[in-house]
C-alpha cells in the first residue's frame, strides 16, 4: 500500500527500521527473557536524533508531530514492542509538558528529552484507579513554595528509568476530576521512591513499576497548567499517545506477518510447502488485509491530529482498538501457521503474540475505548 508519506517521514521510517533490523532484532529475545531495559537502544536513537521527531523546533526537536513518533513506534515493535514501549513512555511523557508546559518548563525538559538526555515517564494509574481514573487517592496539599505528594502510582511505564515524570495528584478532593492536578517529578526529589518492578507476561523488556511519594517535595512551579487542570491534560495527552499504542499493535502485527510467511514457504508438509494449501493462504491474506487497514485508520488518524483538527477522541480510540484487536488475531494466527514452532521460544512469534495482548489494554482498555466511541457517535446522529 502507498501511504504517500513526506520525504522526511520516510527518511524517519526507514532509519528506524534500519535500526529495528540490525539492532533491536539481535537483542529482543534476551531482553526479553532477562528484563534487560533497552538503554543501548535509546542511545542509539538518541544518536540518530529519532528521540526528538515530535518535539517542537523551538525546543530542539525535528518539529515532527504524531505521524513521526508513530512511524518510529511501528518500526520498533516489528522486532522488540517491548522496546518501542520504553520509546514511546517517554513521549507519553513529553506529551503533557508541550501541551501544557509553561515556557521555562519547556526549555528546562523538552530540548533534552529531544536529545534523549533525558526518559520520561507519565504516572496517573493507581492500585484503585485504572479505567477509573478520576478515582485516583495520591494527594498533592500546597504548603509554602511546595506541594506535598503522598500516595502511591502503578504500572507505570520506565518507572526507575525515568529522571523526569508527569504525575497525577489531588489537590481538591472536593471538586472530583476537576480538583486533580499534574506536576513535574524529577528522580531523586526528596520523598519519591520506585517501587516493585512488575514481572509481566509480554512487553518485558520495558520496566513496569510502583511509585511511591511520602510527603515529597515538589516546587510550587513544577504544576502543569492550573490547579484542577489534571484530568483534562491527561485526557488530551491520551487523544495523542492512544495512535502511539496503535504503531505498536500494527508493527507487531507486521512482525509476526512477516515471520509466518517466510516460514509458511520453507515449512514442508505432505510434499508441499505450507504456502501451497489454501486454508493458511487464506489466513495470510486475512493478515494483509488487517495490516492494512489498521495501518490505513492509524495514518489517517495522526494525519488528522497533526494538521490541527480540533476533537478526535473518536479517531485516536478507533485506531487503538482496531489496530490492537488486529494485532492479536494475527499474532495468534502467526502461532498457528507456524505450528509447535510457533509455540516455544527458538521463534519470535510467541514473544509477539505476548506482547500484543498489552496493546488491548493499556492507555485506557478497550472496552473504556470502545465506551469514548459510542458515546461520541450517538451524539453525532
Ligand atoms: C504493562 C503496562 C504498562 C502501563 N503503563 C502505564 C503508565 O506508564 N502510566 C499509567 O498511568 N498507567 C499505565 N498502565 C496502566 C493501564 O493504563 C491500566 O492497566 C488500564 O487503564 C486498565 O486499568 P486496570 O488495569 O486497573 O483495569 P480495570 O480498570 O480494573 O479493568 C479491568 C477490566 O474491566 C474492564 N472495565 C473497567 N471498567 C469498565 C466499564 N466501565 N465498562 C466496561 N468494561 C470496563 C476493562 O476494560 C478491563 O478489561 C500500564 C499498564 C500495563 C499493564
Amino acid at each position: 500500500m502507498e501511504y504517500f508519506l513526506s520525504e522526511e517521514q520516510k527518511i524517519i521510517k526507514k532509519l528506524a527500521k534500519r535500526i529495528s533490523d540490525e539492532y533491536v532484532s539481535k537483542v529482543a529475545i534476551k531482553y526479553d527473557k532477562e528484563g534487560i531495559f533497552p538503554r543501548d537502544i535509546l542511545d542509539l536513537l538518541a544518536y540518530t536524533e529519532l528521540t526528538g521527531v515530535y518535539i517542537p523546533k523551538e525546543y530542539g526537536g525535528f518539529g515532527g508531530g504524531v505521524m513521526e513518533m508513530c512511524l518510529v513506534v511501528e518500526e520498533l515493535s516489528r522486532n522488540c514492542a517491548g522496546v518501542a514501549v520504553s520509546y514511546a513512555a517517554t513521549a507519553l511523557g513529553a506529551y503533557p509538558i508541550i501541551l501544557y508546559g509553561k515556557e521555562e518548563q519547556k526549555e528546562k525538559y523538552l530540548p533534552k528529552i529531544a536529545k534523549g538526555e533525558l526518559i520520561a515517564a507519565f504516572a496517573l494509574t493507581e492500585a484503585d484507579a485504572g479505567s477509573d481514573v478520576s478515582s485516583i487517592k495520591t494527594t498533592a496539599e500546597k504548603k509554602g513554595d511546595y506541594y506535598i505528594l503522598n500516595g502511591s502510582k502503578h504500572w507505570i511505564t520506565n518507572g526507575g528509568e525515568a529522571d523526569v515524570y508527569v504525575v497525577f495528584a489531588v489537590t481538591d478532593k472536593s471538586k472530583g476530576p476537576r480538583g486533580i492536578s499534574a506536576f513535574i517529578i524529577e528522580k531523586g526529589y526528596e520523598g519519591f521512591y520506585c517501587g516493585k518492578k512488575e514481572d509481566k507476561m509480554g512487553i518485558r523488556a520495558s520496566s513496569t513499576t510502583e511509585l511511591i511519594f511520602e510527603d515529597c517535595k515538589v516546587p510550587k512551579e513544577n504544576i502543569l497548567g492550573r490547579e484542577g487542570t489534571g484530568f483534562i491534560i491527561a485526557m488530551k495527552t491520551f487523544d495523542r499517545t492512544r495512535p502511539g499504542v496503535a504503531a505498536m499493535a500494527v508493527g507487531i502485527a507486521q512482525g509476526a506477518y512477516e515471520h509466518a510467511i517466510r516460514y509458511a514457504k520453507e515449512r514442508v508438509q505432505f510434499g508441499q510447502p505450507l504456502s501451497s494449501f489454501q486454508a493458511i493462504q487464506h489466513m495470510l491474506a486475512d493478515m494483509y488485509i488487517n495490516i492494512e487497514a489498521a495501518r490505513s485508520l492509524l495514518y489517517s488518524t495522526c494525519r488528522m491530529i497533526d494538521s490541527g483538527a480540533k476533537d478526535f477522541s473518536k479517531e485516536s480510540s478507533a485506531c487503538k482498538v482496531f489496530a490492537s484487536d488486529v494485532a492479536m488475531k494475527v499474532t495468534t494466527d502467526a502461532v498457528q501457521i507456524m505450528g509447535g514452532n510457533g509455540y516455544v521460544k527458538d521463534y519470535p512469534v510467541e514473544k509477539m503474540m505476548r506482547d500484543a495482548k498489552v496493546t488491548q489494554i493499556f492507555e485506557g482498555a478497550n472496552q473504556i475505548q470502545r465506551n469514548i466511541i459510542a458515546s461520541e457517535i450517538i451524539k453525532e446522529y
